[in-house]
C-alpha cells in the first residue's frame, strides 16, 4: 500500500514508502532479506516516523511487526525476567512484577517522554534505535541484559555491553529483529535506581544514570552495574566505577570514588542541554544519588520506598 507524499515535499511529511505487515517472525525476516538495506522495521513508530519526517531516513519499505503474535509479554523464567520486544513502555510502567522487583526498569519507563509516546513506543524499539539519549539502553548496560536477535539463521543472544556500537548503530544485522530482552532475575540483596536530569518533564535526558547493585550477607558488593544516558555517542557502561565497588561496602567514600570514575568515563558534548563539563559534574551527582537510592531499596527489604 503506497503512502504518497502530499503538498510538494515539505519536511514534515515522510517520503513515500511501501508498507507491509507480516504475521510471523520468519515472514518479517524474509521481508528484511528481500528488501535489503532500504527496508526498516516499524514498531511503535515514535522514533522512526519523526526521523523519516525530518528526511534523516528514507526507507522504501516499512515492515510493521505489530501484527506478529507472541512478541508482547513480561514474565520470569529460567533465571531471567523476559520481555517481548513489542511490549509497550507503558506496560513496563504498569507491571506489578516490574514495579515490585525491577526498580531500575520501572524508574526509567516512568521517565520516558509522555503517556502517548509510552503507550506506543516499544521496549525493543527504544533499545534498537540506539539513541544515546534514550533511557532504556543505560538500564540494559547496568543490569547486564541479554538481547535476543532472530534472523535468517535463527536466534542468537547478544550481551548488552556488545550491543550498542555507535549512535543509532547496534550489533543487529539488517536481517535481524530484536525479539526478546532478558534481564537477570531479581535476587534478594539487589537494589537499583534510574535518575534522570531533564530540562522539562518528558524531555530527553541532559544526563541519566542507571545503577544496579547486589550485596552479600556482609553488606559487601557482589555485583555492580552502572550505565549512563546522553553522555557519549552510545549509552556508556562505566566499567571502572562498577569494578571499583565490587568486594567493598557502600560507604560515602566508595560511592564518591565510583561516582568520580563514572564521571571520568562519560564523554558528553556541549549542546542546547548544557555544557560538557556541567554534564560530567551531573554524572557524578546522579551516580552518587542513584547508588544511595539503590542501597536504601536493599536495606528497606527490596520493596519500593514510595
Ligand atoms: C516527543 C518524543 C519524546 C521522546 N522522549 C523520549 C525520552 O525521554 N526517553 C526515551 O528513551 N525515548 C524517548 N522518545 C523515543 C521513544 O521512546 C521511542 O518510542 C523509542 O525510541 C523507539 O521505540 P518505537 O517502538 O517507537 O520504535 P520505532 O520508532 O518503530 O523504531 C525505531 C528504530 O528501531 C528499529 N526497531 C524497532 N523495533 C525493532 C526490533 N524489535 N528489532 C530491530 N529493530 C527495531 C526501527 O527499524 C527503527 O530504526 C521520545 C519520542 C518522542 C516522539
Amino acid at each position: 500500500m503506497p503512502f504518497e507524499e502530499e503538498g510538494g515535499g515539505t519536511e514534515v511529511i515522510p517520503p513515500s514508502f511501501e508498507y507491509v505487515a507480516p504475521k510471523t517472525i520468519p515472514e518479517a525476516v524474509s521481508l528484511l532479506e528481500k528488501f535489503g538495506q532500504n527496508s526498516k522495521i516499524l514498531a511503535g513508530g515514535q522514533s522512526l516516523i519523526p526521523v523519516m519526517k525530518l528526511r534523516l531516513a528514507s526507507p522504501t519499505h516499512l515492515i510493521d511487526i505489530n501484527r506478529i503474535d507472541g512478541l508482547t509479554y513480561i514474565k520470569e523464567g529460567d533465571g531471567f525476567l523476559k520481555i517481548g520486544a513489542l511490549t509497550r513502555v507503558s506496560e513496563i510502567e504498569s507491571s506489578d512484577l516490574i514495579k515490585k522487583k525491577y526498580f531500575l526498569l520501572h524508574d526509567a519507563a516512568k521517565e520516558i517522554a509522555d503517556p502517548t509516546v509510552r503507550n506506543l513506543g516499544t521496549v525493543g524499539g527504544n533499545i534498537s534505535h540506539a539513541d544515546p539519549a534514550n533511557d532504556l539502553p543505560a538500564t540494559m548496560l547496568a543490569s547486564d541484559a541479554i538481547l535476543v536477535a532472530t534472523g535468517p539463521k535463527g536466534q542468537r543472544t547478544i550481551n548488552a555491553k556488545d550491543f550498542f556500537l555507535d549512535t543509532f548503530t547496534t550489533a543487529l544485522t539488517h536481517e535481524e529483529i530484536l525479539t526478546e530482552i532478558r534481564l537477570p532475575a531479581y535476587t534478594p540483596g539487589t537494589g537499583s535506581a534510574y535518575l534522570k536530569l531533564e530540562k522539562r518533564v518528558g524531555d530527553f535526558a541532559i544526563v541519566g544514570v542507571a545503577v544496579q547493585i547486589s550485596l552479600d550477607k556482609n553488606g559487601k558488593v557482589l555485583r555492580s552495574g552502572i550505565g549512563l544516558t546522553s553522555v557519549g555517542p552510545t549509552a556508556v557502561k562505566s566499567t571502572r566505577a562498577e569494578e571499583q565497588l565490587v568486594g567493598k561496602k557502600l560507604t560515602d567514600e566508595t560511592i564518591s570514588r565510583a561516582a568520580a570514575l563514572a564521571s571520568e568515563d562519560s564523554n558528553p558534548t556541549s549542546d542546547l542541554r548544557g555544557p560538557a563539563d556541567y554534564k560530567k559534574k551531573m554524572v557524578r551527582v546522579l551516580t552518587t544519588r542513584a547508588l544511595k537510592k539503590a542501597y536504601v531499596r536493599i536495606v528497606g527489604g527490596g520493596e519500593r520506598e514510595e
